[in-house]
């Protein structure tokens, strides 16, 4: 075990960053504000593992947020990605790899008879949303509360607690109005839909307040609260979007929703996002229909050809291994944890998993911040850290286990848990 790393080259490149990109990161979880430090500058990344630039190595779960199923660098897909980069990597014009993509997604997702590909998950969301209200000329939405779906306005609101409530820009710059018609509501309890709403989006396996399954009925009430009162369900499946297998959260649990977005596992590792859903609604969309949506970059012939190739590498025997791996994991470090004295959930719905250091099972947004707020998972990240298995740097974060995370990484990580649990354990 390397108990003797040294930080000195991301600290200086740390300091750098911070002079000219605001909090020194790109997207704000990177700052590991939440479990304090300062983040490690990667210099490259193999596998199931991730190096730093002063030359610590360390098994990673955070694998680009869910982008990397396969893990870092799989050789295939940078052969596609290098491939298709011979071939120019921009045109902004149509090409087949879009057609095929769309295809493979029409193939799998429930309800998608047509497809549009962009470039993040936050523009899915922003275009499913612009399409449900354009579709059914309503204009109120309603989320639930810990469910993220990117940084556009109309969802920035993660809401009040308790009662469904009008919600609250969370942050500055959102004026008021670009979320009036926003309505934010607990994660697994069925909402009031009322001739008003456009559509109800949903994260179908809460994944964004660590891990939250649906209760059992949650997500068929919800279909049939949606389709009584004539409002779209739009599954945002950008984590489980060929993540809890090639049907994602809808095949897993048989709900059908009327949109779907997808992002991360979709892109291989490359900025790809879709939509998808019927061909009405589809068709709604521009060029076809009164709903405006485009993109510079959209279908980016890299973007696809990474997306592909790992499309056509996921089977139902590696979602099978890749479930196990997830399920021995989850097995051991819920053990460990335990045996170390420290409260602790293991919440696992296929290959999803996460921690909350708590007593009890984590059903919503509330239950999810009283466990984050007890601060043992920062401590429980750093001490893990520091034996080199990096944890999302969050506690609101899952932990994704990729195709790369082979047997014996798995037993490392429950082992040096043990460690860190009872390190953990003994300073509180
Ligand atoms: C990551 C994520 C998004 C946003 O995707 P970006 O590509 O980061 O814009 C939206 N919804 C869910 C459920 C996500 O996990």
């Amino acid at each position: 075990m390397n108990e003797t790393r040294t930080h000195t080259r991301s600290s200086a490149l740390f300091s750098r960053a911070e002079r000219v990109i605001p909090g020194g990161v790109n997207s704000p979880v990177r700052a590991f504000r939440s479990v304090g430090g300062h983040p490690f500058f990667v210099a490259s990344a193999k596998g199931a593992t991730i190096s730093d630039v002063d030359g610590n190595t360390y098994i990673d779960y955070v694998q680009s947020w869910g982008a990397s199923i396969l893990g870092h660098g799989d050789p295939q897909v940078i052969a596609a990605i290098t491939e298709a980069a011979q071939r120019g990597t921009t045109y902004g014009a149509p090409t087949a790899a879009e057609v095929e993509l769309a295809e493979q997604i029409v193939a799998d997702v429930p309800g998608a008879d047509m497809v549009r590909l962009v470039s993040s998950g936050t523009e899915a969301v922003m275009t499913a949303l612009r399409l449900a209200r354009g579709v059914t000329g309503r204009d109120r939405i309603i989320k639930f509360a810990g469910c993220y779906h990117g940084h556009s306005d109309a969802v920035l609101a993660a809401g009040g607690s308790g009662v469904a409530t009008l919600g609250l820009p969370d942050s500055r710059g959102v004026p008021a109005n670009a979320v009036a018609d926003t309505i934010v509501a607990p994660y697994n309890t069925i909402p009031a839909i009322d001739e008003q709403i456009a559509c109800v989006i949903v994260e179908p396996v809460a994944a964004n307040m660590g891990l939250v399954a649906p209760t059992d009925d949650f997500l068929r009430e919800l279909r049939a609260a949606c389709t009584r009162a004539g409002a779209l369900l739009i599954f945002d499946e950008v984590i489980t979007g060929f993540r809890l297998g090639r049907g994602g959260a809808a095949s897993h649990y048989g709900v059908t929703a009327d949109i779907t977005t997808l992002g991360k596992v979709i892109g291989g590792g490359l900025p790809l996002a879709a939509l998808a859903g019927s061909r009405e609604i589809m068709s709604a969309l521009a060029p076809t229909g009164p709903v405006y949506q485009a993109g510079t970059l959209s279908g980016n012939p890299l973007a696809t050809a990474a997306g592909l190739r790992v499309l056509s590498l996921l089977d139902a025997k590696n979602y099978e291994l890749l479930t196990q791996r997830v399920a021995r994991l989850a097995r051991g470090l819920s053990e460990v944890i335990a045996d170390a004295g420290l409260e602790v959930q293991v919440p696992v719905v296929g290959s999803l998993l996460s921690l909350f250091f708590t007593d009890a099972p984590v059903h919503n947004f509330d239950e999810a911040k009283r466990a984050a707020n007890t601060g043992i998972y920062a401590n429980f990240f750093q001490e893990m850290l520091a034996r080199g298995v990096a944890l999302a740097p969050s506690p609101y974060e899952v932990a994704f286990v990729s195709l790369a995370h082979g047997e014996s990484e798995i037993d490392r990580t429950i082992e040096i848990a043990a460690s860190a649990a009872r390190v953990v354990a003994e300073a509180k």
